[in-house]
C-alpha cells in the first residue's frame, strides 16, 4: 500500500475498545459516554480486516484503545494474530497499555508472540498517579511491569509531561527507567477530544523539557528510530533511549507509515485529521474481502500528508473532538 505521497503503509494500530478502566486527565473526561456494545466489531471481524490488512502488506501491528487488555476475549486475538508471525505474515505483534492487566497476561502475551510492550506511566508518584489517572493503582501498574519483565517482555514506557503534573519528575523518571533498563518516550499533549480541563493549563513543550534534561544528563542524538514519530537520543549515564514526540512543535508526518482502525471499523489515515474510511459496510455486505480491498485502496490514495493540530492561548477547544481512545494513541 503506498499513499499519493509515496510513503508506504505497513503499520496497523488497531483500537480494539474505546473504554478503559483509567479516567487519565489529558485524554478523557471523568464521565465519558462510550460506544454502545452493539456498534462494536466483533473479535471475529477484527481479526478478518487485520487479515486483509497483512494481505495488503502491513508487518506490524499494535493493538492500543482505549485500554486493549479490558476487552473481554482480547487474547484470543493476540493468539490468532501470533500465528502471523509464525507463519511470516507479520514481523511484529504488540500493544500500549496502561499497565493495569499485565500481571495476569504477561505470560501470555509472550507465549503468543508478544515481545515488546508500551506501557503508559506518567509519575512514581502513587498520589500524583491518582491524580492524573483518577481511577487507577499505581501498585497494579508496577505489579504489571515486574510482571512484564519476568515475562520476558522489552517494555518502553510512553509519558505524556504535564505542566503541572510531573514536570517535576521527568528527571527522576529517565533515572528510575536507566534503572530498569527501560526506554522512555515522553509525549506532548495533543489536543483530542473534549476533557473537563482547558489544555494549555497542561501543555509542557518538550524543548523545554529537554533543556532541562541536558543539565543533568549527556543526551547523545542517535539516528534509531523505531519507525514511529519519536526523535531517539541516548542518554549516556544509563545507556537507555530516550524519545521525544513532538506533534505540535515538530512535524514528523513525512516518514508516516501508519493508519489507525478503531473497534467500529473505521479507518483514519491520520491520527490529526477527520477524514476516515468505514470499513464496516464493505465487511459486512460481502462474503469475499474484494469490496473491503478496494475500500482500503481508495483510503489509501486519500492518506494526507500531514496533520495540523494547534494548542494556543486563543484556541482552548480541542483541534479534533474524538478523543485517543478512540483511533487509539
Ligand atoms: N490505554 C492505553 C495506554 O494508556 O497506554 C492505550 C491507549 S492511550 C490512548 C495511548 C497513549 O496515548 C498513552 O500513552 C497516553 O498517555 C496517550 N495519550 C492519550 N491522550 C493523549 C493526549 N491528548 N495527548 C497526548 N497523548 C495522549
Ligand atoms: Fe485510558 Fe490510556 Fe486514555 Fe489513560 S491514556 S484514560 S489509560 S486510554
Amino acid at each position: 500500500m503506498i499513499d499519493p505521497f509515496g510513503r508506504h503503509v505497513s503499520y496497523l494500530r488497531v483500537s480494539v475498545t474505546d473504554r478503559c478502566d483509567f479516567r487519565c486527565i489529558y485524554c478523557m473526561s471523568e464521565h465519558m459516554s462510550f460506544l454502545p456494545k452493539r456498534e462494536l466489531l466483533t473479535l471475529e471481524e477484527l481479526e478478518r480486516l487485520c487479515n486483509v490488512f497483512i494481505r495488503k502488506g502491513v508487518r506490524k501491528i499494535r493493538l492500543t484503545g482505549g485500554e486493549p487488555l479490558v476487552r473481554r476475549g482480547i487474547m484470543e486475538l493476540f493468539r490468532n494474530l501470533g500465528r502471523q508471525l509464525d507463519n511470516g505474515g507479520l514481523d511484529q505483534l504488540t500493544l500500549t497499555t496502561n499497565g493495569s492487566q499485565l500481571e495476569r497476561y504477561a505470560d501470555e502475551l509472550f507465549e503468543y508472540g508478544v515481545r515488546r510492550v508500551n506501557i503508559s506511566l506518567d509519575t512514581l508518584d502513587p498520589v500524583k498517579f491518582r491524580s492524573i489517572t483518577r481511577w487507577g493503582h499505581f501498585d497494579k501498574v508496577m505489579a504489571g511491569l515486574d510482571a512484564a519483565d519476568k515475562a520476558g517482555l522489552k517494555v518502553k514506557i510512553n509519558t505524556v509531561a504535564l505542566k503541572d503534573g510531573n514536570a517535576d519528575e521527568l528527571d527522576e523518571l529517565v533515572k528510575w527507567c536507566g534503572e530498569k533498563g527501560y526506554d522512555l518516550t515522553l509525549i506532548e499533549t495533543m489536543p483530542l477530544g473534549e476533557i473537563d480541563q482547558d489544555r494549555t493549563d497542561q501543555y509542557l513543550p518538550l524543548s523545554l523539557v529537554r533543556a532541562r534534561l541536558e543539565k543533568r544528563w549527556t543526551l547523545e542524538e542517535s539516528d534509531y528510530s523505531s519507525g514511529g514519530p519519536a526523535r531517539y537520543v541516548t542518554v549516556r549515564e544509563t545507556g537507555n533511549r530516550l524519545g521525544f514526540i513532538t506533534p505540535l512543535t515538530h512535524n514528523f508526518c513525512e516518514s508516516c507509515n501508519r493508519v489507525r482502525l478503531t473497534c467500529t471499523g473505521t479507518l483514519y489515515m491520520c491520527l490529526g485529521q477527520e477524514d476516515a474510511a468505514d470499513l464496516r459496510t464493505p465487511m459486512r455486505h460481502s462474503e469475499g474481502d474484494l469490496a473491503l480491498e478496494e475500500a482500503i485502496d481508495e483510503a489509501i490514495g486519500r492518506k494526507p500528508k500531514g496533520h495540523d493540530f494547534v494548542i494556543d492561548r486563543h484556541q482552548s477547544r480541542p483541534s479534533l473532538a474524538r478523543h485517543m481512545s478512540v483511533t487509539g494513541g
